[in-house]
């Protein structure tokens, strides 16, 4: 499938960790790097939010190791999580840190670069279609139109575990430009009313996109005010992107020759 005259794909040496973005959950949608990596590792640490048919991809015999949040269960702890890619590697084990999206868009994917450095162990970082972008993609939603604007900001809406500040929900309303919100669910009424005393229309188009690029996926119209409504009424749960801005208006307009990702 991989035309001949395409670069030559790297070894993934013994002990080395090779930290990857599995993208918004459909395979297909694996980087032609990530897909190598998944079919050579010894060892897969991967997120919950991580596709099944992802970790069906990888060769017999590899190992899988879940390192996320599962079931209500506490997430595993990152110090455990760096311990295990570093122990894994001075055994001499090929380890694949999987995780949803790309590894560096709120995935705590530098604290892991940084412990591995720290530890002299040689990783590798293979980037992923993050699902804010992916997923608004996907639905007809476009990151910037000339029309509309000229920045787009990526933010989470759940406050980091580690106590890490929130965002400065009034300040980013007056830049006017539009806001993909990852982790939106448990702070949407907040979220949604402080953008609004910042100075953002209650009118301004929104969308709610549940679970991009799987059986399970639902794109939701909304507004900025309706939002919180709209999520209840359709039953939104995680994961979810809430996309706020005018480039959501721009949705409508494909919707009649917008073929689905399937
Ligand atoms: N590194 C990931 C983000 C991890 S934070 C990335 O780049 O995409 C976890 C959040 O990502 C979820 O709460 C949700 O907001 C978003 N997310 C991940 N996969 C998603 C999907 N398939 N559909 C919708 N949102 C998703």
């Amino acid at each position: 499938m991989i035309p001949k005259s395409f670069p030559p794909l790297p070894d993934f040496p013994a002990g080395e960790v090779w930290l990857a973005g599995a993208g918004p959950g459909d395979p297909r949608l694996l980087t032609v790097l990530a897909l190598h990596a998944i079919g050579q590792a010894d060892d897969i640490v991967y997120d919950a939010l991580v596709d099944r048919r992802v970790l069906d991809l990888r060769r017999d015999g590899a190992e899988l190791i879940s390192a996320g949040k599962r079931g209500g269960r506490p997430s595993s702890q990152q110090g455990d999580i760096n311990d295990v890619l570093i122990e894994r590697a001075r055994a001499g084990r090929r380890v694949l840190r999987l995780k949803g999206g790309d590894p560096f868009v709120f995935g705590r994917g530098w604290d892991e670069a940084s412990a591995l450095t720290d530890a002299g162990i040689r990783f590798r970082i293979i980037p992923g279609l993050t699902a804010g972008l992916a997923g608004a993609a996907l639905a007809g939603i476009p990151a910037t139109s000339r029309d509309t604007n000229h920045a787009v900001v990526l933010a989470a809406g759940h406050r980091a575990e580690d106590g890490g500040s929130a965002a400065d929900w009034a300040a980013l309303a007056k830049l006017g430009q539009p806001i993909v919100l990852y982790m939106p669910m448990s702070q949407l009424a907040e979220i949604t009313a402080s953008l609004q005393q910042g100075g953002l229309s209650s009118d301004t188009p929104a969308a709610l996109i549940q679970s991009a690029t799987t059986e399970q996926e639902r794109v939701v119209d909304s507004t900025l005010g309706n939002l919180v409504d709209d999520a209840a009424r359709h039953g939104i749960g995680s994961p979810s992107i809430v996309v706020i801005g005018a480039t959501v208006g721009l949705r409508r307009h494909l919707l009649g020759s917008l073929v689905g990702w399937r």
